[in-house]
């Protein structure tokens, strides 16, 4: 039988900010694996491509050795299933983050109720950020390095410079 605590971590993540690592920094000492998982079938318009999250991601992730990324496409639910996760690993930010994050945990508490979805919060200095901030400030050239890993800093400035 298989012990270990494996959890799953979804989301956007474009780009990986210093929120997310805040929250996969907590959640690598808590889990002996965590899956970032990329959804790929979101309502949102990425700016970045699967490819490219990928690539920021392995990158912030080098100093954790329990932490992989993984894309996936279909329900968040039979994913965690198939890759033995008991726990979707969430970000609360503020109450903003709430009514969205209530919703889906429940619905997924529907969906599976062996899988459980479980909110960390970040340092405080990370609850006002997020990846839509992060390229608007870079978007009008605005220095964002103390919210990003230097390889999603160097990805943001070449991405709007081809615009
Ligand atoms: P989604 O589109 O699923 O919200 P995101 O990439 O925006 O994807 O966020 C993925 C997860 O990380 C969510 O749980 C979100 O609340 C959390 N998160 C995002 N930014 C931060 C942050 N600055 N601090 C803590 N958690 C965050």
């Amino acid at each position: 039988m298989n012990n270990k605590k494996i959890a799953i971590y979804p989301g956007t993540f474009d780009p990986i900010t210093l929120g997310h690592l805040d929250i996969l920094e907590r959640g690598s000492k808590l889990f002996d694996k965590i899956i970032v998982t990329i959804a790929v079938n979101q309502s949102k318009v990425p700016l970045f491509s699967i490819e490219e999250r990928i690539e920021m991601i392995h990158d912030a992730i080098t100093p954790y050795n329990n932490v992989t990324v993984e894309k996936f496409e279909g329900l968040l639910v039979d994913f965690a299933t198939q890759q033995n996760a008991c726990v979707i690993l969430r970000g609360l930010r503020a109450i903003s983050d709430f009514e969205y994050e209530s919703q889906m945990a429940l619905m997924n508490q529907h969906l599976a109720d062996d899988v459980t979805t479980l909110f960390l919060m970040p340092n405080e200095k990370y609850t006002y950020l997020n990846s839509t901030i992060v390229k608007d400030v870079a978007k009008f050239g605005g220095n964002v390095e103390k919210f990003v890993t230097k390889l999603v800093v160097k990805k943001l400035i070449s991405k709007f410079k081809g615009m």
